[in-house]
C-alpha cells in the first residue's frame, strides 16, 4: 500500500524549520510494510490545503497530515479536510469535556480559540492526545485512511504510536521486512552504482537505496514478503550478488561506522595505532577517538603540517622531502614509520596530499598519500585522487586513510 504524508504549517516553509516529522512518519510506515510515494509541505492555507488533500486521496490509500490542528485561525488542518470530503465539522461534547478537565486540571481558563480544537470531521473518530490540547483524528473516506496529527513532535510520534499503528496493523495485509546494510568504503558513489546497478536494477522488491557522503557510501536493501522466509529469500536473490561483487569494500554489514571497525580489529589483535597527519589536520584522530574506548588502542599523533615539522616530529629525512616532496610516497612511508618508532604503537598511519585550493607541492589537488607502518615487512604507501572541494578532499581523505588500513592490518 501507498502512503502520503502532508506537513502543513506556514512555519516549515521558512528558512528556519525543516519538516521532521514526516521523516519519523516515513519510518514508521515503511516498517509496516507502506511506501511512502509523496510528501509534501504546506503553508495555513485552508484553500491550498484542502486541494492537496484532494489530489492525495486520488493517488494514496493512505494519508497522514500533521500540523495545523492548534487553536488559532491559522490552524486549518480540519476545515480543509473536511473541505475536501465535502463534509461538515461536527461539534464533539465528549472532547469539549475532556479540554475542559484538562484546563481545570492545570488550574487554567481555557480561551474561546480552544473550542475550534472540539470539533472532528465528521465521521471522524478523536485520538486523545495527553501531552497537548489537540487531538489527533482517524477517519475512513472510500477507502482511503486520513490521519490528522499535532505538530509538535512528541504529540505526533505518541499518537501515532498508541492511536494509528494498531489501526493501520489491522488495516493492512501481514507483511514482514527484512533489510540489509552494507557499509563501504574507498570508492566512488557513481563508481558502486556501475558495479552493483545491473544487480538490483530489475527487482522493485527489495527496494535498493544507495546513500553516500565524503566516501562513506551505505547500500541497504529492503524486501517485502508475506512471512519472513518470503523476505528473507527475496534478499538472497540479490544481496550475495551484491556482495560479491563488492567484496572487501564492505566493511560493514551492521551499520557500525569504520572508525568502529577499525577499532574491533586493533582491539582482537591487542594491538596499538598511532597517526601521523597532514593534510587532514587532525581528522583522522579525530575519527578513530569518536569511538568509546579507543584509548585501548589508540596513542595518540602527530599534526605535521610543515616540512619542518615533518623533519623534527617525526625524524623524516630533510633529503626524502627536498626530493620527492612532502606529497609524495616516500615521506607518506617516512611519516607513519617516525610516528611508529616515536610513539612505540603497533601500527601507525600516515596522511599527506594536497587539499587544495592551491597546490603547494605541485601536485595536482586531490592528490592524497596514505602510509602505513606495520611489525611486518617495511612501510608502504598508496596515492588516491579524490575528488571535492578542500574539506571534502580533507574528510576523504581521512575516510581513505582508515580504509586503506582496514584492509591491510
Ligand atoms: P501546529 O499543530 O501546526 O500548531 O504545530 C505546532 C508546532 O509543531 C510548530 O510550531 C512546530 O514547532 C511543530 N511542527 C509542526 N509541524 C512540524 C513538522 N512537520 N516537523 C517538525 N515540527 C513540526
Ligand atoms: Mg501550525
Amino acid at each position: 500500500m501507498n502512503a502520503e504524508i502532508i506537513a502543513v504549517g506556514s512555519e516549515l516553509l521558512t528558512p528556519d524549520r525543516v519538516d521532521t516529522n514526516s521523516l519519523y512518519l516515513t519510518q514508521q510506515l515503511n516498517t509496516l510494510g507502506v511506501e511512502v510515494r509523496r510528501k509534501s509541505v504546506v503553508g495555513d492555507d485552508r484553500e491550498l490545503l484542502a486541494e492537496e488533500v484532494k489530489f492525495a486521496l486520488q493517488r494514496s490509500e493512505i494519508l497522514v497530515l500533521s500540523g495545523g490542528l492548534g487553536p488559532t485561525e491559522d490552524d486549518v488542518t480540519r476545515d480543509a479536510v473536511a473541505d475536501a470530503l465535502g463534509r461538515a465539522l461536527v461539534f464533539s461534547p465528549a472532547l469539549l469535556d475532556a479540554l475542559t478537565g484538562r484546563f481545570a486540571k492545570l488550574n487554567r481558563k481555557m480561551a474561546e480559540n480552544n473550542r475550534r480544537q472540539t470539533y472532528l470531521v465528521e465521521g471522524a473518530e478523536a485520538l486523545p492526545n495527553a501531552r497537548g490540547t489537540a487531538p489527533g483524528q482517524w477517519l475512513n473516506a472510500n477507502g482511503r485512511a486520513v490521519m490528522l496529527l499535532p505538530g509538535p513532535p512528541h504529540e505526533m510520534k505518541a499518537i501515532f504510536e498508541e492511536d494509528c499503528l494498531p489501526r493501520l496493523t489491522r488495516m493492512l495485509p501481514p507483511q514482514v521486512i527484512r533489510t540489509r546494510f552494507l557499509r563501504v568504503a574507498g570508492m566512488g558513489e557513481s563508481d558502486l552504482d556501475q558495479l552493483i546497478s545491473p544487480i538490483y536494477k530489475p527487482y522493485t522488491n527489495p527496494v535498493t537505496t544507495i546513500l553516500a557522503g565524503a566516501g562513506d557510501i551505505q547500500v541497504h536493501l529492503r524486501a517485502r514478503g508475506g512471512t519472513t522466509a518470503e523476505a528473507e529469500a527475496l534478499l538472497e536473490e540479490i544481496a550475495p550478488r551484491i556482495e560479491e561483487r563488492l567484496g572487501d569494500r564492505i566493511y560493514s554489514r551492521d551499520g557500525s561506522s569504520l572508525e568502529t571497525v577499525v577499532g574491533h580489529m586493533l582491539r582482537k589483535r591487542g594491538a596499538t595505532v598511532s597517526v601521523a597527519e597532514s593534510c587532514t589536520g587532525g581528522l583522522l584522530g579525530q575519527r578513530i577517538t569518536n569511538v568509546a574506548g579507543s584509548s585501548a588502542y589508540f596513542v595518540g599523533g602527530f599534526l605535521a603540517y610543515t616540512d619542518r615539522l615533518k623533519v623534527n616530529l617525526l625524524g623524516v629525512e630533510a633529503g626524502i622531502l627536498a626530493l620527492h616532496t612532502s606529497v609524495s610516497e616516500e615521506a607518506a612511508k617516512a611519516m607513519a614509520a617516525g610516528a611508529r618508532a616515536r610513539t612505540g604503537s603497533t601500527y601507525a598511519i600516515s596522511v599527506t596530499g594536497e587539499a587544495g585550493p592551491e597546490s603547494a607541492t605541485g601536485v595536482p589537488v586531490g592528490t592524497v598519500i596514505v602510509g602505513m607502518a606495520g611489525p611486518e615487512g617495511d612501510p608502504h604507501a598508496e596515492r588516491y585522487t579524490l575528488f571535492g572541494d578542500r574539506n571534502g578532499i580533507r574528510a576523504r581523505a581521512a575516510q581513505w586513510a582508515l580504509d586503506y588500513f582496514r584492509r591491510r592490518i
